[in-house]
């Protein structure tokens, strides 16, 4: 789950800050090469990681449904028609997931968490958003998942993924591609806005928090960062990103063992020197607040 950007903004986060280059645009999609073989596209409903080699190509998450035909166009404008063989989802999101049909049916691999697979084949009601959502097809289904770390080769890359636990859903990995210094994040990392944590399958704020760490033990100083939205981070970014979350989820255990509520937090200035950057907490904070009780002995209880 994330917030469209709108196109203007998108290119501006892609293009401030990055040597990249914007090479091709479709349908409100904009591609961009940075680095290597690797190239990102935006405007798809989240951010596409797109990698073409002589075998063919990886991406890694596949936009919304809604965006997948465009998406999927330009990605064979890209590659000169080369097929997509594999197929990465961050997490179970919709705005992750939606080219799963077209490329399972297009014998792309499609890999994943177990937790991915498990939430696209069951009803889903996300409760704080209101929707219920179907289960997709089998061939939609990622056909490899894990629990804890992947590694695999592809088209000279060695690529290495690894589960964050309970952060942005119970499903979020990273991929990352270590020649290339390159590190997808998905929606556990959300620059320039607050993040969502999709309580109704399991995300929470101190998961957070410690995806983000182990994203951080991960990145090396150089090592570019693709986060779900927003353009390439580098680990300093990460580290400030990661550093306002601490101090908002230190400041949040204080007040909730207080018996605080989320608007209550939000009055008593919790997120005020970070809402002229991130924007509204309200949501955030509600969906933090929400999560903690489902942790509340983590948490340290009420007193
Ligand atoms: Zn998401």
């Amino acid at each position: 789950m994330n917030f469209r950007l709108t196109r203007r903004d998108s290119l501006k986060a892609l293009l401030g800050g990055t040597a990249a280059l914007a090479i091709g645009q479709a349908a409100g999609l904009t591609a961009t090469k940075i680095g290597g073989d690797f190239t990102l596209i935006s405007g798809a409903g989240s951010n596409v990681l797109l990698y073409t080699s002589a075998d063919g190509s990886l991406l890694v998450d596949g936009g919304s449904p809604g965006e997948s035909a465009e998406l999927l166009k330009l990605i064979a404008e890209q590659t000169g028609n080369k097929p997509v063989k594999v197929l990465f989802n961050t997490h179970w999101h919709y705005e992750s997931t939606g080219s799963n049909e077209a490329l399972g049916k297009a014998g792309a691999k499609i890999v994943a968490h177990e937790n991915t697979k498990l939430w696209l084949g069951a009803e889903n009601d996300m409760h704080w958003t209101g929707k219920v959502f179907s289960p997709v097809p089998k061939i939609a289904r990622p056909s490899e998942t894990f629990y804890t770390t992947k590694k695999m080769e592809f088209g000279g890359q060695q690529i290495e993924a690894g589960y964050m636990l309970q952060a942005h859903t119970d499903s979020d990995i990273y991929v990352h591609f270590p020649q290339a210094k390159l590190l997808m994040v998905g929606d556990v990392v959300s620059p320039g806005r607050y993040p969502d944590l999709d309580w109704s399958t399991g995300g929470w704020i101190t998961g957070m928090v410690e995806g983000q760490r182990a994203l951080l033990a991960v990145a090396k100083d150089d090592t570019r960062i693709v986060a779900g939205t927003g353009g390439v981070m580098t680990k300093a970014d990460l580290q400030a990103h990661f550093d306002k979350l601490l101090a908002i989820r230190d400041g949040m255990v204080k007040l909730f063992r207080q018996g605080k509520g989320a608007d209550e937090m939000q009055a008593d200035g919790l997120t005020k020197e970070y809402d002229a950057q991130w924007g509204d907490p309200k949501q955030f904070l509600h969906n933090a607040y929400h999560g903690m009780w489902g942790h509340v002995r983590e948490v340290g209880g009420i007193v």
